[in-house]
C-alpha cells in the first residue's frame, strides 16, 4: 500500500510542526490553518476513516481524544477548541488517514458550515 501523506509525517520523511507524540500517536500543526490554533491529532496506525475503525480501535479511538484534550491544555486553549473529523471525500476528507481537526482562538458558530 502507497504510504499517505501523513504516514510520511509519523516516519519523518515530510517535515511538520510536532506538538506531541506518544507510542500510539502524533499532534502536529496543520499547514494551511483555518483558525490561530489547528492541529491535526493522527494515530500512528493507519485507519483510511473513522467508518473504516473496527472493534479493535476503540481504545486507540479514546486515546486520540484524550490526546486531543491533553494538547489543547498544553496550548492554554482548553475552555473552548472544536473538534471535527471530515470523513469520506463529500464531507471534505482530503486525506485517507484519520485525523482529528483541533480548532481554537476565533469565534464559532453552530452549526458548522
Ligand atoms: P481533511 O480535509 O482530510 O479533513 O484534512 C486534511 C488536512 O491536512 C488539511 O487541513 C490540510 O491543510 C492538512 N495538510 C495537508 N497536507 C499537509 C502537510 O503536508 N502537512 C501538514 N502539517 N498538514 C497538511
Amino acid at each position: 500500500m502507497t504510504d499517505t501523506l501523513f504516514q510520511k509525517i509519523i516516519d519523518r520523511e515530510i517535515p511538520a510542526e510536532v506538538l506531541y507524540e506518544d507510542e500510539f500517536s502524533l499532534a502536529f500543526k496543520d499547514i494551511n490553518p483555518v483558525a490561530p490554533h489547528h492541529v491535526l491529532i493522527i494515530p500512528k496506525k493507519n485507519i483510511p476513516k473513522i467508518s473504516d475503525a473496527e472493534l479493535e480501535d476503540r481504545a486507540l479511538l479514546g486515546h486520540l481524544m484524550y490526546v486531543a484534550g491533553e494538547v489543547a491544555r498544553e496550548l492554554g486553549i482548553e475552555d473552548a477548541f472544536r473538534l471535527v473529523v471530515n470523513n469520506g471525500a463529500d464531507a471534505q476528507q482530503t486525506v485517507f488517514h484519520l485525523h482529528i481537526h483541533l480548532i481554537a482562538g476565533r469565534p464559532f458558530t453552530w452549526p458548522p458550515g
